[in-house]
């Protein structure tokens, strides 16, 4: 079995989350000073690890085995959500630096070496998925151009601090062979069940939508219900039609969120002249996402009468992504072997790998988060089970490099 060193592991991760710590989390947000200077210290990590490691100007950081010509590539992402938690992405890196670093030191002679990447702006600080993007030329410059943050921070100017860093990382095809990345669930199915390895069935797709409707503003003392067109109550309608008809047409991990609903203009008095509402949901089967997109739309149709006219505009569609059923398996293998059963979930999260699958085979192991927290500093995993979960895809990576030859 591979020999990862559980102390060391833990003993990054926590270094790592001093860099940019915020009470019991992390602020380390894409191209923040603490973001760069946790990606500077994951090079010099991997340096000393035996790797040739850099960090190129979109904030990528690669680390290749300098003997191998083909690799296992694994990661993820250390940047975060203003105010998040320590694992989230940087559980993964961790993993991905003790993995490489370990099978270097055991000086095993594999024709397969393992790479190491975290990737830029996971979290969608000025872009999601930035990073992985770049990997795979995936991005144009007119893109970059005109992306920004919330806060309307121009992208461009946070590349500026990266700038005199080396060109952009590039996937190489005849090289990196496969991707498997760790992180931790983001929800509570694991640790309500007493599980401690997840194997992603896939990622989940997602649809959304701005559903706008209009009306007449009206004296709301005044005018007769029969005579209103009440762009408010048309939406708090459709709302509740969607709730009943998706609870009958679900499968059991789809998921929707009606997000926000704003009534114009807004007052007590006033029947609302128009009225917005966001509505997302997510499955891994287009099938769903189609049967869901279908009778949305059915209801809508209905809505939009009475006087009140209902629009519907698409604002994201993103395709379910299936993982590599070949390297899924050797997690599974591997958790078996440490005497775990794992449980396969879809990831209703999204994640670099979800990118990554576009290109190369990919697969995703989760562990289990405290109460299901994340995004948050209270987002927590026990010593215990990260070390686990490190030995468990250390064992699969290992499968999978002498496989994959
Ligand atoms: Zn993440």
């Amino acid at each position: 079995m591979a020999r990862i060193n559980g102390a060391r592991l833990m003993s990054d991760l926590r270094e790592l989350a001093g860099i940019g710590a915020f009470q019991t989390g992390v602020d380390r947000v894409a191209f923040s000073e603490p973001d760069i200077a946790a990606r500077r210290w994951l090079v010099e990590k991997l340096r000393h690890a035996g790797l040739d490691a850099a960090m190129d100007r979109v904030g990528n950081v690669l680390g290749r085995d300098p003997a191998a010509a083909k690799t296992v590539l694994i990661g993820s992402h250390t940047d975060t959500v203003p105010k998040g938690g320590w694992l989230d992405g940087a559980l993964g890196v961790g993993y991905a630096l003790e993995i490489a670093r370990s099978a270097l030191e055991a000086n095993e002679r594999h024709a397969v070496g393992i790479d190491v990447i975290s990737f830029q702006d996971e979290e969608g600080t000025f872009m999601p998925f930035l990073g992985s993007r770049s990997f795979f030329a995936d991005v144009d410059d007119k893109e970059i151009a005109v992306a920004k943050s919330k806060d309307g921070a121009a992208l461009t100017a946070a590349l500026q601090t990266v700038a005199s860093a080396p060109p952009p990382h590039r996937f190489d095809g005849q090289r990196q062979v496969c991707y498997l990345e760790a992180h931790i669930e983001q929800g509570p199915r694991m640790e309500a069940a007493g599980q401690r390895i997840g194997v992603v069935s896939a990622l989940v797709g997602i649809r959304r939508y701005r559903i706008l409707s209009h009306g007449a503003a009206n004296h709301a003392g005044t005018t007769p219900m029969a005579m209103r067109r009440d762009a408010g109550s048309a939406l708090i309608e459709l709302a509740a039609a969607i709730n009943g008809e998706f609870r009958r047409l679900a499968d059991p991990d789809t998921v929707w969120n009606i997000g926000n609903m704003i009534f114009r203009p807004g007052a007590a008095n006033v029947v609302p002249s128009a009225c917005e509402m966001l509505l997302e949901f997510r499955d891994i089967k287009a099938e769903v996402l189609d049967r869901f997109e279908e009778r949305f739309m059915a209801l809508a149709a209905i809505a939009n009468r009475g006087g009140v006219g209902i629009e519907v505009e698409s604002t994201a569609r993103i395709p379910p992504t299936a993982m590599a059923d070949n390297l899924s398996a050797a997690i599974a293998a591997s958790a078996v072997a440490h005497g775990e059963t794992p449980v396969h979930l879809p990831s209703g999260a999204g994640h670099d790998a979800m990118v990554v699958a576009r290109f190369m085979p990919a697969a995703m192991m989760f562990i289990p988060s405290i109460g299901g927290i994340s995004h948050n500093v209270a987002e927590n995993t026990s010593d215990a089970d990260i070390v686990f979960g490190c030995d468990v895809l250390a064992d699969a990576v290992a499968q999978v490099r002498r496989e994959v030859v």
